[in-house]
């Protein structure tokens, strides 16, 4: 594949700066896809919060940091929510720059999942093309990326197929997956490990279902994550044994694939349609199959007794059973699986010809890229 080399701005969440947690997986998506695209030879800017941090291997990239007040997320919101801004929001400030940066350059990125952004979209200069990291949250929302998928359908991606088709758009999703820096995770052999679990601690994660399968079993469980909602850390502590949770607390990369890579396998159980499952792949990035709710994007990527095993969403029996063919799993077919689908070598060769038709239907239009 011939890559011409263009000039991006990518723009992260208006939630958290760059590294503190707070962004979720968009966090570890975007610094895997500006490591991608600089390997690409692509002129990368980012705009993020003040106090983001770039790892070293992004240093290429010009970090701009702008200041404002955090973004209630959409996580938890109900579906008739409203657009709420708050005062000095760092949502708007972000789009400033974004779009002032976006003059200078070929395309904008949003990393973010947001209203402002989608609803500029028609109105601006610059090319905003949005990578879609929720599913339908809030009809808000929905109808906001519907209309856009309507109006300029080659500016829009998902993660995966089950995520896009939480929304009804017009023709095939763009789908670009993710992607992870592998060498970053250590491939670890170990098949006779603890359980494991991560990610944000919050009700959408259903965490009280991993903790009850692993107290069914007598088993500790041990948990990686930042505690969004301490209140739901709390009932889920208390509907199992003491000593069942192991929280091991919000772990860097470094940390928690290393601890991680120890597990015999880690279970997720979403309760709601999630993006794509960034711990997930991690996990079998480190040879840890993984057990796993047949919903969402965990549902799409295991391949179910070849990766781990799928379970009918919510059957907690089903998936304690299920912790007991772990053993069939090969750890070497779940390193394998990310090896050819989810590097971020691939994931930015993914978006480079998504932005690229992107723009060439632009010029098609207009006759102008
Ligand atoms: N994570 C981390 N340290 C931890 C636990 C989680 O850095 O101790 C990161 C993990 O690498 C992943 C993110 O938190 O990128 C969670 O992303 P995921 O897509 O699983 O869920 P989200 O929070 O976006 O719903």
């Amino acid at each position: 594949m011939t890559v011409h080399p263009l000039r991006l701005v990518l723009v992260n969440t208006p939630i958290g700066a760059l590294g503190s947690g707070r962004g979720g997986g968009v966090e570890l998506t975007l610094t895997s896809l500006v490591q991608g695209l600089i390997l690409q030879n692509h002129r990368v800017t980012l705009i993020s919060a003040m106090g983001s941090q770039l790892p070293s291997r992004c240093s290429a990239a010009d970090l701009v940091e702008v200041d404002g007040v955090d973004q209630p997320s959409w996580q938890h919101a109900n579906s008739k929510s409203s657009v709420i801004i708050p005062r000095n929001g760092l949502l708007p400030a972000l789009w400033k720059a974004a779009l002032e940066h976006g003059e200078r350059a070929d395309a904008v990125i949003n990393c973010g999942y947001d209203w402002l952004p989608l609803w500029l979209t028609p109105y601006v200069r610059p090319r905003l093309f949005h990578l879609i990291s929720m599913g339908n949250v809030a009809m808000v929302m929905r109808e906001a990326i519907e209309a856009l998928a309507c109006s300029h359908p080659g500016r829009l991606a998902f993660h995966t197929h089950r995520q896009a088709a939480d929304f009804c758009l017009p023709g095939a999703a763009k789908v670009v997956g993710n992607g992870f820096d592998l060498s970053n995770y250590n491939m670890q052999t170990k098949t006779n490990g603890p359980l494991g679990w991560a990610g944000r601690i919050a009700p959408e994660k259903g965490l009280e279902d991993a903790a009850a399968a692993a107290a069914a079993l007598g088993e500790p469980l041990l948990v990686w994550g930042f505690k969004e909602d301490r209140d739901y850390a709390d009932f889920v502590e208390a509907s199992v044994p003491a000593g069942t949770l192991v929280w091991r607390g919000f772990c860097s990369t470094q940390e928690m694939q290393e601890e991680l890579g120890r597990c015999r396998a880690l279970i997720s159980t979403p309760k709601w349609n999630e993006a794509y499952g960034n711990v997930v792949v991690e996990a079998l990035a480190c040879g840890v199959p993984v057990i796993a709710y047949d919903r969402g994007g965990p549902g799409e990527l295991i391949k179910s007794g070849e990766t781990g095993w799928l379970v009918p969403a919510d059957d907690v029996a089903a998936l304690t059973s299920a912790l007991n063919r772990i053993d069939e799993i090969d750890r070497m077919d779940c390193r394998a699986w990310v090896e050819s689908h989810a590097t971020h070598e691939v994931f930015s060769a993914r978006v480079y010809d998504w932005i690229r038709d992107g723009l060439r239907a632009d010029a098609n239009l207009t006759g102008t890229y």
